[in-house]
Protein backbone atom coordinates (compact mmCIF):
# COMPACT_ATOMS: atom_id res chain seq x y z
CA UNK A 1 0.00 0.00 0.00
CA UNK A 2 1.27 3.36 -0.81
CA UNK A 3 2.46 6.02 2.17
CA UNK A 4 0.61 8.89 1.98
CA UNK A 5 1.96 12.35 2.87
CA UNK A 6 -0.79 15.03 3.28
CA UNK A 7 -0.08 19.33 4.07
CA UNK A 8 -3.40 20.79 5.27
CA UNK A 9 -2.42 24.42 5.04
CA UNK A 10 -5.76 25.24 6.68
CA UNK A 11 -6.50 28.99 6.07
CA UNK A 12 -2.86 30.11 5.48
CA UNK A 13 -0.85 31.88 2.62
CA UNK A 14 -2.20 34.36 -0.03
CA UNK A 15 -2.56 33.15 -3.20
CA UNK A 16 1.05 34.57 -4.02
CA UNK A 17 2.78 33.00 -0.89
CA UNK A 18 1.13 29.23 -1.87
CA UNK A 19 2.42 29.64 -5.27
CA UNK A 20 6.25 30.65 -4.44
CA UNK A 21 6.12 27.84 -1.28
CA UNK A 22 4.95 25.54 -4.39
CA UNK A 23 7.78 26.61 -6.63
CA UNK A 24 9.86 26.08 -3.16
CA UNK A 25 8.66 22.65 -3.05
CA UNK A 26 8.71 21.58 -6.60
CA UNK A 27 12.19 21.74 -6.81
CA UNK A 28 13.35 19.61 -3.75
CA UNK A 29 10.69 16.83 -3.85
CA UNK A 30 11.22 14.08 -6.21
CA UNK A 31 8.27 11.72 -7.15
CA UNK A 32 8.81 8.01 -5.26
CA UNK A 33 7.47 4.61 -5.45
CA UNK A 34 4.45 3.91 -2.74
CA UNK A 35 4.68 7.45 -1.63
CA UNK A 36 1.80 10.10 -2.95
CA UNK A 37 2.44 13.86 -1.32
CA UNK A 38 -0.67 16.13 -1.18
CA UNK A 39 -0.82 19.25 -0.20
CA UNK A 40 -4.27 21.05 0.94
CA UNK A 41 -4.60 24.92 0.02
CA UNK A 42 -7.42 27.48 0.83
CA UNK A 43 -10.29 27.24 -2.02
CA UNK A 44 -9.16 30.33 -3.11
CA UNK A 45 -5.69 29.08 -4.28
CA UNK A 46 -6.61 25.90 -6.03
CA UNK A 47 -7.34 27.07 -9.51
CA UNK A 48 -3.55 29.07 -9.68
CA UNK A 49 -1.67 25.75 -8.13
CA UNK A 50 -3.96 23.51 -10.44
CA UNK A 51 -1.86 25.11 -13.20
CA UNK A 52 1.52 25.32 -11.70
CA UNK A 53 1.86 21.94 -9.87
CA UNK A 54 3.58 19.03 -11.01
CA UNK A 55 1.18 16.33 -10.82
CA UNK A 56 4.01 13.21 -11.33
CA UNK A 57 5.17 14.94 -7.95
CA UNK A 58 2.43 16.53 -5.97
CA UNK A 59 -1.17 16.10 -5.84
CA UNK A 60 -4.09 18.84 -4.97
CA UNK A 61 -7.02 18.92 -2.14
CA UNK A 62 -9.40 20.51 -0.72
CA UNK A 63 -9.86 21.57 2.85
CA UNK A 64 -13.76 21.30 2.42
CA UNK A 65 -16.60 21.03 -0.08
CA UNK A 66 -20.36 22.09 0.17
CA UNK A 67 -22.33 18.68 0.02
CA UNK A 68 -24.75 20.12 -2.60
CA UNK A 69 -23.39 20.00 -6.39
CA UNK A 70 -25.03 22.70 -7.45
CA UNK A 71 -27.49 25.84 -6.40
CA UNK A 72 -28.69 28.75 -4.21
CA UNK A 73 -25.98 28.42 -1.42
CA UNK A 74 -24.24 31.45 -1.41
CA UNK A 75 -20.70 31.50 -0.14
CA UNK A 76 -20.45 27.29 -0.94
CA UNK A 77 -17.82 25.89 -3.49
CA UNK A 78 -19.34 22.11 -5.11
CA UNK A 79 -16.90 19.33 -5.72
CA UNK A 80 -18.45 19.00 -9.18
CA UNK A 81 -16.88 22.53 -9.50
CA UNK A 82 -13.27 21.34 -7.58
CA UNK A 83 -13.28 17.82 -9.08
CA UNK A 84 -10.47 19.05 -12.03
CA UNK A 85 -8.40 21.12 -9.83
CA UNK A 86 -8.37 18.34 -7.07
CA UNK A 87 -7.61 14.73 -6.42
CA UNK A 88 -8.96 15.06 -2.54
CA UNK A 89 -10.89 16.75 0.02
CA UNK A 90 -10.75 16.48 3.44
CA UNK A 91 -14.20 16.26 5.14
CA UNK A 92 -14.96 16.10 8.68
CA UNK A 93 -12.02 18.19 9.88
CA UNK A 94 -12.73 18.50 13.30
CA UNK A 95 -12.44 22.31 12.93
CA UNK A 96 -15.44 21.81 10.32
CA UNK A 97 -17.03 19.83 13.20
CA UNK A 98 -16.44 21.63 16.15
CA UNK A 99 -15.96 24.94 15.04
CA UNK A 100 -18.41 25.38 12.48
CA UNK A 101 -20.82 23.15 13.76
CA UNK A 102 -20.76 20.44 11.02
CA UNK A 103 -23.50 17.53 10.97
CA UNK A 104 -23.11 13.74 10.74
CA UNK A 105 -25.29 13.95 8.12
CA UNK A 106 -23.48 17.15 6.27
CA UNK A 107 -20.31 14.96 6.57
CA UNK A 108 -21.79 11.91 5.55
CA UNK A 109 -23.27 13.90 2.69
CA UNK A 110 -19.85 15.26 1.30
CA UNK A 111 -18.29 11.87 1.75
CA UNK A 112 -21.04 10.67 -0.97
CA UNK A 113 -20.76 13.51 -2.67
CA UNK A 114 -16.84 13.57 -3.00
CA UNK A 115 -17.14 9.75 -4.17
CA UNK A 116 -20.00 10.83 -6.35
CA UNK A 117 -17.91 13.36 -8.64
CA UNK A 118 -14.66 11.21 -8.15
CA UNK A 119 -12.74 12.52 -5.49
CA UNK A 120 -11.44 10.95 -3.02
CA UNK A 121 -12.53 11.86 0.68
CA UNK A 122 -9.95 12.00 3.50
CA UNK A 123 -12.35 11.43 6.37
CA UNK A 124 -11.13 12.28 9.37
CA UNK A 125 -12.35 10.72 12.79
CA UNK A 126 -11.28 11.51 16.21
CA UNK A 127 -12.17 11.81 19.99
CA UNK A 128 -11.86 14.57 21.94
CA UNK A 129 -9.85 14.80 25.14
CA UNK A 130 -13.01 15.20 27.61
CA UNK A 131 -14.41 11.78 25.04
CA UNK A 132 -11.43 10.61 25.92
CA UNK A 133 -10.99 11.16 29.61
CA UNK A 134 -14.68 8.99 30.13
CA UNK A 135 -13.16 6.29 28.35
CA UNK A 136 -15.62 7.10 25.31
CA UNK A 137 -12.88 6.78 22.15
CA UNK A 138 -14.29 3.63 21.07
CA UNK A 139 -17.80 4.44 20.46
CA UNK A 140 -17.02 7.66 18.81
CA UNK A 141 -14.59 6.02 16.22
CA UNK A 142 -17.38 3.70 15.66
CA UNK A 143 -19.97 6.60 15.43
CA UNK A 144 -18.63 9.00 13.47
CA UNK A 145 -16.90 5.88 10.81
CA UNK A 146 -20.62 4.38 10.74
CA UNK A 147 -21.77 7.57 10.39
CA UNK A 148 -19.28 9.54 7.90
CA UNK A 149 -19.40 6.12 5.47
CA UNK A 150 -23.21 5.91 5.87
CA UNK A 151 -24.34 7.25 2.11
CA UNK A 152 -21.31 4.73 0.83
CA UNK A 153 -21.78 1.44 -1.05
CA UNK A 154 -19.34 -1.04 -0.21
CA UNK A 155 -17.99 -1.15 -3.80
CA UNK A 156 -17.22 2.56 -3.14
CA UNK A 157 -15.75 2.03 0.45
CA UNK A 158 -11.90 1.39 -1.32
CA UNK A 159 -12.17 5.12 -2.69
CA UNK A 160 -12.23 6.09 0.66
CA UNK A 161 -9.21 7.43 3.12
CA UNK A 162 -9.87 7.71 6.60
CA UNK A 163 -7.64 9.81 8.93
CA UNK A 164 -7.16 9.46 12.71
CA UNK A 165 -7.49 13.00 14.35
CA UNK A 166 -7.39 12.97 17.94
CA UNK A 167 -8.87 16.22 18.92
CA UNK A 168 -6.17 16.52 21.70
CA UNK A 169 -3.65 16.09 19.65
CA UNK A 170 -3.94 19.07 16.90
CA UNK A 171 -1.58 21.30 17.64
CA UNK A 172 -3.44 24.75 17.57
CA UNK A 173 -6.01 23.26 20.06
CA UNK A 174 -4.84 24.72 23.30
CA UNK A 175 -3.27 22.34 25.75
CA UNK A 176 -2.44 19.99 23.01
CA UNK A 177 -0.11 16.94 23.20
CA UNK A 178 1.65 15.06 21.09
CA UNK A 179 0.07 11.26 21.16
CA UNK A 180 1.75 8.37 21.81
CA UNK A 181 2.37 5.89 19.56
CA UNK A 182 0.66 3.33 22.09
CA UNK A 183 -2.24 6.03 22.12
CA UNK A 184 -2.83 6.07 18.19
CA UNK A 185 -2.10 1.91 17.79
CA UNK A 186 -5.00 1.62 20.20
CA UNK A 187 -7.13 3.79 18.41
CA UNK A 188 -6.17 2.79 14.60
CA UNK A 189 -6.59 -1.18 15.93
CA UNK A 190 -9.97 -0.05 16.45
CA UNK A 191 -10.71 1.72 13.03
CA UNK A 192 -9.24 -1.54 11.63
CA UNK A 193 -11.46 -4.32 13.47
CA UNK A 194 -14.40 -2.22 12.77
CA UNK A 195 -13.98 -1.74 9.28
CA UNK A 196 -13.40 -5.57 9.20
CA UNK A 197 -16.41 -6.35 10.93
CA UNK A 198 -19.07 -4.58 8.66
CA UNK A 199 -17.23 -4.88 5.64
CA UNK A 200 -15.12 -7.25 5.86
CA UNK A 201 -10.95 -8.17 6.07
CA UNK A 202 -10.50 -7.75 2.74
CA UNK A 203 -11.48 -3.93 2.39
CA UNK A 204 -10.46 -3.56 5.95
CA UNK A 205 -6.87 -4.23 4.79
CA UNK A 206 -7.23 -2.12 1.30
CA UNK A 207 -8.49 1.41 2.64
CA UNK A 208 -5.58 3.78 3.62
CA UNK A 209 -5.71 5.41 7.12
CA UNK A 210 -3.20 8.54 7.86
CA UNK A 211 -2.72 9.44 11.67
CA UNK A 212 -2.59 13.76 12.03
CA UNK A 213 -2.27 15.61 15.42
CA UNK A 214 1.05 17.60 16.24
CA UNK A 215 3.37 15.67 13.50
CA UNK A 216 7.02 17.01 13.00
CA UNK A 217 9.96 16.27 11.55
CA UNK A 218 11.22 14.24 14.67
CA UNK A 219 8.29 12.16 15.14
CA UNK A 220 7.30 11.36 11.69
CA UNK A 221 9.57 8.07 11.63
CA UNK A 222 8.12 7.00 14.66
CA UNK A 223 4.34 7.34 13.45
CA UNK A 224 4.91 5.73 10.15
CA UNK A 225 5.87 2.81 11.38
CA UNK A 226 2.85 2.36 13.99
CA UNK A 227 1.45 -0.54 11.89
CA UNK A 228 -1.99 0.17 10.07
CA UNK A 229 -0.60 4.00 9.77
CA UNK A 230 -0.48 4.65 5.54
CA UNK A 231 0.60 8.12 6.22
CA UNK A 232 0.03 11.26 7.78
CA UNK A 233 -1.92 14.35 7.84
CA UNK A 234 0.26 17.32 8.88
CA UNK A 235 -1.22 20.98 9.90
CA UNK A 236 1.16 23.41 11.69
CA UNK A 237 4.89 21.72 10.04
CA UNK A 238 3.88 21.43 6.40
CA UNK A 239 3.04 25.19 6.51
CA UNK A 240 7.23 25.30 6.65
CA UNK A 241 9.09 24.21 3.69
CA UNK A 242 11.30 22.45 4.96
CA UNK A 243 10.21 20.88 7.81
CA UNK A 244 7.21 19.45 5.29
CA UNK A 245 10.63 18.32 3.07
CA UNK A 246 12.08 16.66 6.13
CA UNK A 247 8.72 14.63 6.70
CA UNK A 248 8.93 13.40 2.94
CA UNK A 249 12.10 12.63 3.01
CA UNK A 250 11.28 10.17 5.94
CA UNK A 251 8.24 9.10 4.46
CA UNK A 252 10.66 7.95 1.26
CA UNK A 253 12.07 5.69 3.53
CA UNK A 254 9.77 4.34 5.06
CA UNK A 255 7.79 3.43 2.09
CA UNK A 256 10.62 2.11 0.31
C1 LIG B 1 -4.77 19.08 11.61
O1 LIG B 1 -5.35 20.08 12.03
O2 LIG B 1 -5.29 18.32 10.77
C2 LIG B 1 -3.44 18.79 12.13
C3 LIG B 1 -3.03 17.55 12.06
O3 LIG B 1 -2.75 19.84 12.64
P1 LIG B 1 -1.30 19.79 13.35
O4 LIG B 1 -0.41 18.94 12.51
O5 LIG B 1 -0.89 21.22 13.38
O6 LIG B 1 -1.53 19.20 14.71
Amino acid sequence: MKTYIVGNWKMNFTVGEASIYLHKLLKTIKPAKNLQVAIVPSTVALQPLSLQIDRKKLKLGAQNCCEKDYGAYTGETSITQLRGLVDYCIIGHSERRYVFNETDKMIREKVAACIRNGVTPILCIGETESERTFGETKDVLKDQLVSGLKDISKEDLDKCIIAYEPVWAISSVKGARPATPDDIASSINIIRDHLKATYGKEIAEKIPVLYGGSVNPNNAGAYLTIPGVNGLLIGGASLIASQFNDIIETAKKVAA
